[in-house]
């Protein structure tokens, strides 16, 4: 039997840092990348008799992340206990919630494979603290605790996802709104954006969800595609040949690119949740949830759908601008003054992209600012300038910081749209080519290319090819 008669489900549990100045409960920075327990207090190293206090702005983008995702948010929810014993967490227990998550429901909207729009539904998103972090040296385990304490949501989809690439566009997807939305960085290189996913798979046509494992460990969007297709066919061929699929927990191998059991005692928990008793419930009015949704910015989906009807760009156009919001931004504010969005919407898929990718910096950091990349472009539908010029002009702002106006002059870049000096240059050339003249004359329409492009070589390149084409016509037919 093929792999075609199984279909894979799939079901994503995301961990990602909420972007928040303090930790969830203690004062201490959440900067990353300080000396090793810098950021730490008798709160986050969880001495004996220290009390938590809840951040009030962790609570709010947790809740925006539950307006983006259209959950239901609880109006009182409580923290828990989730007692396991690891030299990271040093109280014996996360504060987390178990029974009552601040929000429930939801779905985040993908593209499936087809291009039809398709809802991947949420369980539940979910407060807790991070744990500190282990590092094992030749001689001796060492604990960092800076991101102990740092406030996490876990965002735990349904088992709606049916392949590695639909996975992929629902981690895009749900990244990208949290990064617009201010609630997450979502760098997965820093270990802020974090998946774990569960595999299963059965008969097409059948309704029982199969024996599922879940895939630990997964750093990037790549492995999680690449360890669900290995998964997904382990799975397969375990069941063709009459075996069962175990119920355990993997870890995805990034070198030998396969997954692994772990060994049962390192993922058998007994989590013993109890309500945290140092906390009291969560309470969030309805009040409060106006107020977030009020403050909440316009989100990926809306602003594909806004340039798509009110600028006539493509999906796939729409696509590429909106993935970031720093790009959204830029081709927003570089196209204020022009005639023609699609000008700028161009520009930033060309250009902007381009080196941004090639610096591997953000767009604030290696470009000019949208206003001035927005005048040089303002300059190219004027005629002041050509395209190419404008690449040129935009390499050199790149350096110099200075401004387009300016640097267009400086580099003497202004095209030539005088009529006078083009006419003059016209009649020169064809004074200087009687024979080129006639043979056009006779018919051979393929000299005008030849002129208009000796007429541009005579002006240095500048000139605007739109006149030479209007005063060559006048010419060659008088
Ligand atoms: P557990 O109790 O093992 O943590 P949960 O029911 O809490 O399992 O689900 C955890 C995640 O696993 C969710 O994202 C859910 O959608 C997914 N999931 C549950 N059952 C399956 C299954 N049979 N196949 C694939 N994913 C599943
Ligand atoms: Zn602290
Ligand atoms: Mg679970």
């Amino acid at each position: 039997m093929s792999n075609e008669a199984y279909e894979a489900v799939i079901g994503l549990e995301v961990h990602t840092h909420l972007m928040t100045k303090s930790k969830l409960f203690c004062g201490c920075s959440t900067e990353f990348g300080r000396a090793p327990n810098e950021n730490v207090c008798p709160v986050c190293m969880g001495m004996p008799g220290v009390l938590p206090v809840l951040n009030r702005r962790a609570v709010e983008l947790a809740v925006r992340a539950g307006l983006a995702a259209h959950c239901e948010i609880s109006p009182r929810s409580i923290f828990d206990r989730k007692s396991y014993f690891y030299p990271d967490l040093p109280k014996n227990y996360q504060i987390s919630q178990y029974e009552t998550p601040v929000c429930r429901g939801g779905y985040i909207e993908i593209q499936s494979g087809d291009g039809a729009p398709k809802k991947i539904r949420l369980v539940r998103i979910h407060i807790e603290e991070d744990a500190g972090k282990n590092i094992h040296e030749a001689d001796a385990s060492l604990v960092d605790f800076n991101r102990s304490c740092v406030p996490l949501i876990e965002i735990v989809s349904e088992p709606d996802i049916r392949s590695a690439a639909e996975a992929s566009a629902y981690l895009h997807e749900l990244r990208g709104i949290l990064r617009y939305i201010e609630a997450s960085d979502g760098r997965m290189e820093e270990g802020s954006f974090r998946c774990d996913v569960n595999v299963s798979v059965r008969k097409r046509g059948v309704s029982e969800l199969g024996v599922k494992t879940e895939i630990k460990n997964l750093n990037s969007f790549r492995f999680v595609e690449k360890a669900i297709e290995y998964e997904v066919n382990r799975q397969i061929a375990t069941l063709e040949s009459g075996s069962r699929i175990a119920q355990e927990t993997h870890l995805w191998d990034p070198v030998r690119e396969e997954t692994r059991p772990m060994r049962s005692k390192e993922f058998a928990n007994d989590y013993r949740y109890f309500p945290e008793p140092d906390l009291p419930p969560l309470l969030i009015p309805p009040a409060m949830v106006e107020e977030i949704r009020r403050a909440m910015p316009e989100l990926p989906s809306d602003r594909r759908a806004r340039y798509i009807r009110d600028f006539g760009l493509s999906s796939y156009e729409a696509g590429v601008l909106t993935a970031e919001r720093e790009t959204a931004d830029y081709f927003e504010g570089a196209s204020v003054g022009l005639k023609n969005r699609r000008t700028a919407a161009n520009w930033v898929m060309t250009e902007v992209l381009r080196i941004a990718n090639e610096t591997g910096q953000q767009i604030s950091e290696a470009l000019p600012s949208a206003r001035e990349a927005g005048a040089l472009l303002a300059m190219v539908e004027a005629q002041q300038i050509s395209l190419n010029a404008a690449k040129t002009a935009f390499a050199a702002m790149i350096k110099s910081r200075k401004s387009a106006v300016e640097t267009v002059a400086e580099l003497g870049l202004a095209q030539v749209s005088d009529t006078v000096a083009i006419a003059s240059a016209c009649d020169k050339l064809l004074a200087a080519e009687p024979e080129k003249l006639a043979e056009y004359r006779a018919g051979r329409d393929k000299l005008f290319g030849f002129f208009v492009g000796q007429v541009m070589k005579a002006m240095g390149g500048k000139a605007n090819p739109k006149v030479i084409n209007e005063i060559l016509k006048q010419k060659l037919a008088g």
